[in-house]
């Protein structure tokens, strides 16, 4: 039982090892590319939220 757990528990931190940093960056990627405007290149912080130009 002991051992099994301990299995589970290095497994979890290889998870959470790989997928949490792989996560991040990807929220940081779409973040980041999200800053301007997909159709005309302006900052989206200038804009009022709903209103694309
Ligand atoms: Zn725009």
């Amino acid at each position: 039982m002991k051992a099994k757990v301990l299995v589970v528990s290095e497994v979890v931190a290889l998870i959470f090892g790989g997928l949490v940093p792989g996560f991040l960056l990807g929220l940081l990627a779409f973040r980041v590319k999200s800053r301007w405007c997909p159709h005309c290149g302006q900052p989206t912080q200038a804009l009022p939220q709903g209103q694309d130009g």
